[in-house]
């Protein structure tokens, strides 16, 4: 049996996206890779509204991290830390030897503009990083608000993981100023794990050109000459080439506009059953692709991931370290739903009447 995803990541990929898989595969300094290349190039740019480059990268969104920290920053970052993922990031910094400013919240808590606006006037940061959807508390925060702040501040560079937004929810990389937005292909792209793109503006460049220890792998330098010549600067995993050019062709029929509305629907649902079913969101600011809610009739949701996965349903039972922690200030625990990629609200739906099951 074929069990459908309804986690965070990995999501749910389509047949017809996971037969590009198996294409034969070519060889990567030839005319025909650099036409698959080039071809990707203008749905990746429409992904993210803008006008930079998109690198693509054949590592997890985590690379990515690691290629804008050690490309960009020579001494100092500053970190806005709400949750699981962007605690991973501030502390992937410190490993790659950089100073990590931290503007810490609450779990559930989204970033505020006021507090980055402070952080940045009191010290001097290169740059500052911040996760637009903290996947593990389905808290997304709000990039205008932070954006304006950041023109306030023209000479320190914008990071943001975009990792389970991106291609659900619109981020206007250009008309934000954002300098370096990076997502996962496993998200919201609903592609298989293993891909990872970031839009780069010019700014990134030219800082990484004063930047020692770039390295190599992650280097954005060594990244954009070989984008400029429609290659890598390694052989990259091809299959996931063929997936991605399928996937951009999909999203274009289906429409950017109509994939976030289907996004925005599909949260509405999930947080309207949810509510009626007598479950609290957890989050300050609801995402539109997950939905973390209070687990206010203490199920056991780990049976029920056990259960659900038997008839081809594989749910999440809440992030795993944001539940031993509130369970161990007595506050109970979270579970989620995810509702990212190319599932629809019928899906959803699906989902949610099974899952009644479990407390009607
Ligand atoms: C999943 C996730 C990551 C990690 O991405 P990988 O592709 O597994 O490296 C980072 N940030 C957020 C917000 C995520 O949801």
């Amino acid at each position: 049996m074929r069990t459908k995803l309804f986690i965070p990541g990995p999501t749910e990929v389509r047949d017809e996206v996971l037969q590009e898989l198996s294409n034969p595969q070519i060889g990567h300094r030839t005319q025909e890779f650099r036409d698959l290349f080039k071809s990707l190039k203008p749905g990746l740019k429409e992904l993210f509204h803008t006008r930079n480059d998109v690198l693509i990268s054949t590592s997890s969104g985590s690379g990515f991290w690691e290629a804008c920290i050690r490309s960009c920053i020579n001494k100092k970052v500053l970190h806005a830390v709400n949750g699981a993922f962007s605690k991973k990031w501030a502390e992937l910094s410190e490993r790659c030897g950089k100073e990590a400013g931290i503007v810490k919240y609450a779990s559930g808590k989204e970033v505020k503009a006021a507090d980055v606006d402070k952080a940045l006037s009191e010290d001097a940061y290169e740059a500052f990083c911040m996760v637009h959807n903290e996947t593990s508390t389905g808290v997304m925060s709000d990039l205008k608000a932070i954006s304006a702040v950041m023109k306030k501040h023209p000479d320190v560079l914008w990071f943001v993981d975009a990792v389970s937004s991106l291609g659900g929810v619109k981020i206007e990389v250009d008309a934000m100023g954002i300098d370096f937005c990076l997502a996962s292909s496993q998200k919201a792209i609903a592609l298989p794990a293993g891909l990872a793109v970031a839009s780069v503006s010019e700014r990134c460049y030219k800082k990484a050109e004063s930047v020692s220890g770039r390295g190599y792998y992650f280097d954005i330098i060594e990244l954009k000459k070989s984008y400029d010549k429609d290659e890598t600067p390694y052989t990259p995993s091809i299959p996931h080439l063929y997936a991605l050019q399928k996937q951009l062709e999909r999203i274009r029929a289906e429409g950017l506009e109509n994939r976030y509305k289907r996004h925005n629907d599909m949260a509405a649902y999930a947080r309207e059953w949810a509510h009626k079913n007598g479950f609290v969101l957890f989050a300050e600011h609801a995402s539109d692709t997950v939905s973390c809610f209070w687990n206010t009739k203490k199920l056991d949701w780990s049976s029920i991931k056990k259960d659900m996965a038997k008839k081809g349903y594989s749910i999440d039972s809440g992030y795993k370290q944001l539940n031993e922690k509130l369970e161990q200030e007595g506050k109970g625990n979270t579970f989620r739903i995810a509702h990212m990629g190319d599932l629809t609200v019928d899906e959803v739906k699906e989902l949610c009447a099974e899952l009644e099951g479990y407390f009607r």
